[in-house]
């Protein structure tokens, strides 16, 4: 069992009682205190498990696929941050990386080589990246490529698509599965319509919803944004030849057509979904794995698209902490690991990741659950219900009664799970087959439970 001592400074510790093991006491006084102090206890809604019940641990500290609450509990981790850990918690390598930059000045406002090493190796894999922009987070780098593709075209509409998360900017609010699906909130107050409706959402893997939308605004959409695989209303991949046809559909109607790869980028293979399907975006947007834990965002694209941010050209964006050294060095040692095995770690993972999905899948039939498991690499879903689940109806029907009560039965049984059945679930290179096995025979408790 471990202690929480030392962890926190004399002031927190003052407030713990002395811990009794394998209980939930400490993380108990921990989040009540907490909740004084945030919204809902938490600084990003999901965390505080309203959609499972059951009680969100605190953690204490992590190490390689295994996490650790304020009560000593261990749990095997398949959140990873929600994507960016994907060599496991405290890789050696990452940690080192970020001690020496911090030794060595924790931020500038002015550029250093670390910045234009990370874009290289980002550009090295993504080849439709000719000129990025690190900014600090996911919903910054969308919210910039938006602007980019409106000034670039001289348009106004977006076309996003039902269940793809973009981030929390205004314009990206609608209908955008993710945190805002679980809460059951359609879009989010505080969004004016005005703000709002200028984006067309369409249901995802719908060819005539796009032709529809093309026909009817015809030369007045700036941008497609999609998630490539869509990890935001759990995992749900496209239909063979949807990224193509979106590709196309914009070159012929002079769209941008916006890759937010967030999730998917050095997630579903080294290059990111736009290797896996072999379709070049305009754009492309990356975050999470790009900071090896640390935030960093990043929006990039064609160069001629590109030159139309300050202080090339007319749209502005800007950021006090972007291409922060310590987040630079965390993600080129993430990059740099993940470059030299990607040739064994992507199939490794994936290989993983198919054993534990089926695993767990058979564990519910045979309990007489229904459950469908989706993925690509190493992100994936459990929905609970019968049959493939391809757009967001097809997911909204899932049986979130059940998906909570197996999550707070892993949660019991060591496994922590994303607490909502609307989010895909990651596997790192730290987890094991043990590990995967494990997990399968918690499943299998849980159910028969
Ligand atoms: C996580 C995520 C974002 C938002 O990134 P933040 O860093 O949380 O702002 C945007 N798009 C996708 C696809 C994501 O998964």
């Amino acid at each position: 069992m471990l202690t929480p001592i030392g962890l926190y400074g004399s002031n927190t510790l003052a407030i713990l009682e002395p811990m009794a093991g394998g209980n939930k006491r400490l993380s108990a006084q921990l989040r009540a205190r907490a909740e004084k102090l945030f919204p809902g206890g938490v600084n990003s809604p999901v965390r505080a498990f309203r959609a499972v019940g059951g009680e969100a641990p605190m953690v204490m500290r992590a190490s390689g696929c295994r996490l650790w609450d304020a009560d000593g509990n261990e749990y095997i981790d398949y959140v990873g941050s929600w994507g960016p850990i994907i060599l496991g918690h405290a890789a050696p390598e990452v940690v080192e990386a970020v001690q020496r930059a911090a030794a060595e000045g924790m931020s500038f406002g002015a550029s250093t080589p670390a910045e234009a090493e990370l874009a290289e190796l980002v550009v090295g894999a993504l080849p439709s990246i000719e000129m990025l922009r690190f900014v600090s987070s996911g919903t910054e780098a969308t919210m910039s490529a938006i602007r980019v593709a409106r000034a670039f075209t001289g348009r106004k509409y977006i076309i996003k698509f039902e269940g793809c998360y973009h981030g929390h900017a205004d314009s990206l609010l609608v209908k955008a599965g993710s945190g805002v699906a679980t809460l059951g909130i359609p879009g989010s107050a505080g969004v004016l319509e005005e703000q709002a409706c200028y984006t067309l959402a369409l249901p995802f893997n719908s060819e005539e919803g796009v032709a529809q939308a093309f026909a009817k605004y015809k030369d007045g959409i700036a941008a497609i944004i999609v998630e490539p695989i869509v990890g935001n209303m759990g995992c749900v991949p496209p239909q063979p030849g949807y990224l193509k046809t979106l590709r196309e559909i914009t070159q012929k109607n002079g769209t941008l057509l916006i890759f937010d790869e967030v999730m998917t980028g050095f997630r579903v293979a080294f290059g990111g979904a736009q290797e896996l399907y072999g379709v070049r975006p305009d754009m492309t947007i990356l975050g999470k794995i790009i900071g090896g834990g640390l935030p960093v965002g990043a929006y990039g694209g064609r160069a001629d698209i590109m030159r139309m941010v300050a202080p090339l050209g007319p749209v502005y964006q800007a950021g006090t902490l972007s291409g922060n050294p310590l987040a630079m060095a965390a993600g080129i040692a993430t990059l740099r690991r993940l470059k030299s095995e990607r040739q064994s770690l992507y199939p490794r993972l994936e290989s993983l990741s198919s054993t534990l999905m089926v695993g767990v899948t058979h564990a519910a039939q045979e309990n007489g659950v229904q459950v469908t498991a989706q993925g690509v690499g190493a992100m994936f879903t459990w929905f609970f219900r019968a049959g493939e689940v391809r757009d967001w109806d097809d997911a909204a029907e899932s049986n979130t009664a059940q998906f909570a009560s197996f999550h707070r039965g892993m949660l019991e049984n060591g496994i922590y799970l994303p607490p909502s059945q609307f989010e895909a679930a990651f596997l790192s290179a730290a987890h094991s087959e043990e590990d995967v096995q494990r997990t399968i025979r918690a499943a299998h408790e849980t159910f028969a439970a």
